[in-house]
């Protein structure tokens, strides 16, 4: 906001100040600083008592005097020693630096409020540097029981910005600048959705009077971020709906029906009817479809992405199905091909690894419409193959695949085609609505009948022998087993090692001829690879050792046991998406997941949400948590997800407040005009020139 003051004027900021914080923060003017809200707040409206002080406490507050002053030592070695007593015990204190300023400045037989998280050393508890100060004076300040905490840097810290020197900036700019905050929400809006004013927010944001008004003042802060957010996604769904042509499917023909008649291979679950409906309405209303198809792993979403694409055949237009992996694609023809025998339906393959003389003959098949169905991976994406008329297309485990790749569909023909977007990988509906706010979402929520639970255990390296024993007995079952082994790009050197050594032992436990063991992993060649995996799905081989490269979509329905090592080096994602190889036919499956003695926080609450729970949406909404937004859908978006205040994990209900009220205004006003809206529209073209368009990120 340019009338505000520019930053080098806040008092105590200075020129030198001033370059860091627009470097580093982006904070150009007075406002800009009063726009940095703390991370957290330390609590201070609660006391303790020093005999409840233990090796476990986080930050503590105690009221108590300071005794035995004493210095020892010289140079390095110099320190202080005191007593801090209150009436139930006493606890040590120690300074190494400042001494002769708190030696002056302490008195004894003056009470104290100690603030500070007690350490251990030697065996018994003290306090390091604890913040003292005269109870009469920490009394005095109003509002003090919550203390800001901001977030600083090195440099920062250096010009005595540290979170101490953040507070104190902010609050001389506060009481000199506070006139620079603008009201963003009109009156009527406020009370409509009960929102305190800008100013009174901002004020408590940084020095709350009380829990209640922090609690307003978070409300009214997160709303209307997320708010101006929703505002711009629907906005241009609006005019992107009002834009994009799309072709119109208007007929169910042979091609659905003989199908739906003579091959489909099972009845469709309740949800696969619904999805094919949503569908089947959206394809026919003339707009572009864009649609999001969430479904767990095994939930089915193959069979609807076909019935949809024979829809298409239908209306004489021909489609396109795409997968991350060549694995993938391999498999989705293989399986399309069988499902679709009889039907006369031409259907082919084109991956990166089909030789020039094949792609030949390919491309002329596919741009005289021979071709009705073509499956392959990113080599699909290429200028050069072209459609006769493109109408549908599918774009499988969407998750591994780019913006701009995905968009490049869009112009294989006159209007975009049709897409349909599928996930396995469930998105909490609170990201799927920022977002994908312009998709529409379809839910596959039911498995198909008779599938059992996969029963998941979590076992140490220790356990090992139990474990083999087990794979033996499944193998005696007639079972086959995967073991997968973590990639990671940064290690990759280990982690190829890890797998050959695990691959060695595997044919040691497990010899030869009555184990057969395969091994696939990305350095293989893709003929190779698809060998191994043949051997595998065929039931000649055993074991099957992989990195994950098996991740997505491979279907081995005789597979019932997922052995997945170094399991805390894998995401809550994959986790579930590698468990999700098994369970795919009629036997028990079972998932193990193997891991060190020594675990992380976060590794211990990944392998219990494993063993808790098979649904994929809850476990994404425990991935949310740990990792955050960012993470969670790759780092080339996380920078769109930079919110000031609002966390996407857990302002679910506010996020859904701020998109019915966004959606309530443009139905009310879909250009802003009314005159009690021009405050709003203002803010909403500013937001808009500084925020990147969320509604294209899909
Ligand atoms: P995903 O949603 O993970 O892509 P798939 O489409 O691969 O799942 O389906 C998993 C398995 O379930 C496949 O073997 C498929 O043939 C089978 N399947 C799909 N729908 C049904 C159904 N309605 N009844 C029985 N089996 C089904
Ligand atoms: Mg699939």
């Amino acid at each position: 906001m340019s009338e505000s003051t520019p930053i080098e004027y806040v008092k105590g900021i200075g020129p030198q100040r001033a370059e860091r914080l627009k470097k580093e923060l982006g904070i150009f003017t007075a406002v800009d600083l009063l726009e940095y809200y703390p991370f957290r707040y330390e609590d201070r409206s609660k006391f303790y008592k020093v005999s409840e002080i233990n090796r476990d406490s986080e930050k503590v507050q105690l009221i108590g005097e300071v005794h035995n002053l004493k210095v020892t030592g010289s140079a390095r070695q110099k320190r202080m020693t005191a007593v801090f007593r209150d009436d139930t015990s006493a606890i040590s204190l120690v300074w190494f630096k400042g001494i002769d300023y708190f030696k002056k400045s302490i008195q004894p037989g003056v009470k104290y409020v100690l603030f500070g998280k007690p350490s251990v050393f030697k065996g018994t508890l003290n306090f390091v540097h604890p913040e003292l100060e005269p109870l009469s004076e920490a009394k005095l300040k109003k509002g003090s029981q919550f203390k800001p905490v901001y977030n600083s840097g090195e440099y920062l810290s250096k010009l005595g910005l540290n979170s101490k020197g953040f507070e104190k900036a902010i609050r001389n700019a506060l009481i000199e600048k506070h006139h620079e905050i603008k009201e963003t929400l009109p009156d009527y809006f406020r009370e409509k959705y009960s929102l305190i004013p800008r100013k009174l927010a901002i004020k408590n944001i940084h020095f709350p009077e009380s829990f209640d008004m922090l609690q307003k003042a978070r409300f009214r802060l997160k709303f209307e971020e997320l708010f101006f957010i929703q505002l711009q996604i629907l906005n241009s769904k609006h005019t992107k709906k009002e834009a994009s042509q799309g072709f119109v499917f208007n007929k169910v023909g042979e091609h659905f029906n003989f199908f739906y008649k003579n091959k489909l291979p099972f009845e469709l679950t309740g949800a696969q009817k619904r999805v094919v409906k949503e569908v089947r309405k959206d394809t026919a209303s003339g707009k572009q479809m864009n649609r999001l198809l969430q479904g767990d792993v095994g939930s089915g979403k193959t069979m609807v992405a076909l019935l949809c694409m024979l829809i298409a055949l239908d209306n004489d237009f021909q489609c396109a199905l795409i997968a991350p992996t060549e694995i993938l694609a391999t498999q989705h023809f293989e399986t399309l091909s069988e499902q679709l025998e009889g039907t006369g339906i031409e259907i082919d393959l084109l991956t990166g690894s089909v030789k020039a003389s094949k792609r030949k003959v390919l491309h002329p098949r596919l741009e005289s419409g021979e071709i009705k169905i073509l499956i392959g991976t990113h080599a699909l994406l290429e200028d050069k193959v072209k459609f006769k008329n493109l109408g549908f297309v599918v774009i499988d485990e969407q998750h591994r695949f780019g913006v701009a790749q995905r968009s490049k569909m869009w112009r294989k023909n006159v209007h975009p085609p049709h897409v349909l977007v599928m996930s396995a990988t469930p998105i909490p509906r609170t990201l799927a609505m920022t977002l994908y706010g312009d998709l529409d979402v379809s839910v596959i929520d039911e498995l198909p009948p008779g599938r059992k639970p996969i029963e998941t255990l979590h076992k140490y390296d220790k356990d090992r022998l139990s474990v083999q024993g087990f794979m033996k007995r499944e193998i005696e079952k007639g079972r086959q087993i995967y073991v997968v082994y973590p990639l990671i790009e940064e290690s990759e050197k280990m982690d190829y090692k890890d797998l050959m050594d695990g691959y060695a032992s595997i044919t040691r436990d497990f010899p030869p001829p009555q184990y057969r063991t395969s091994i696939v992993h990305g350095k293989m060649k893709p003929e190779d690879k698809d060998y191994e995996m043949q051997q595998f799905a065929s039931g000649k081989t055993h074991i099957m050792v992989a990195t994950t490269v098996i991740e997505v979509g491979v279907n081995v329905p005789n597979a019932s046991v997922m052995i997945i090592e170094s399991a805390e080096r894998f995401g809550l994602s994959q986790l579930h998406q590698l468990r999700g190889r098994v369970g795919r036919g009629a036997e028990q499956s079972y998932c193990i997941l193997i891991t060190g003695f020594k675990l992380s926080a976060d590794g211990r609450t990944r392998m219990e949400t494993m063993v808790r729970t098979n649904d994929g949406f809850e476990i994404a909404e425990v991935d949310l948590n740990l990792r955050g937004p960012g993470d969670l859908m790759g780092t080339q978006q996380s920078g769109l997800l930079d919110l000031k205040i609002a966390d996407l994990a857990r302002d679910n209900k506010i996020l859904q407040h701020a998109r019915s009220a966004a959606q309530a205004l443009i139905q009310a006003d879909p250009q802003l005009s009314h005159p009690l809206n021009q405050t709003l529209k203002a803010t909403f073209l500013r937001f808009q020139k500084q925020r990147p368009d969320w509604g294209k990120i899909s």
